[in-house]
């Protein structure tokens, strides 16, 4: 068991990855989401369901809006 030096974690030892061959003093949680912060998030794919419910709704109740005024008919 070691104690991790961010998170105080008491964690086994196969918590702690060994970075070029040392024994880190994170957890590998810590280091995970220190990754997560520095590096971007991946591109989103297209989802065709998605893009085709966003079509629908911006067709009927987009900024040009089909809709009939009532107050001039
Ligand atoms: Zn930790």
């Amino acid at each position: 068991m070691k104690t991790c030096q961010k998170c105080s974690c008491r964690l086994p030892l196969r918590k702690f990855p060994l970075v070029n061959g040392k024994p880190q003093a994170q957890c590998s949680p810590c280091l995970n989401t220190a990754r997560r912060l520095r590096d971007p998030l991946p591109e989103l794919g297209r989802d065709a369901r998605e893009v085709r419910i966003n079509n629908t709704f911006n067709l009927w109740h987009g900024p040009v809006s089909r809709v009939l005024l009532r107050s001039h008919a």
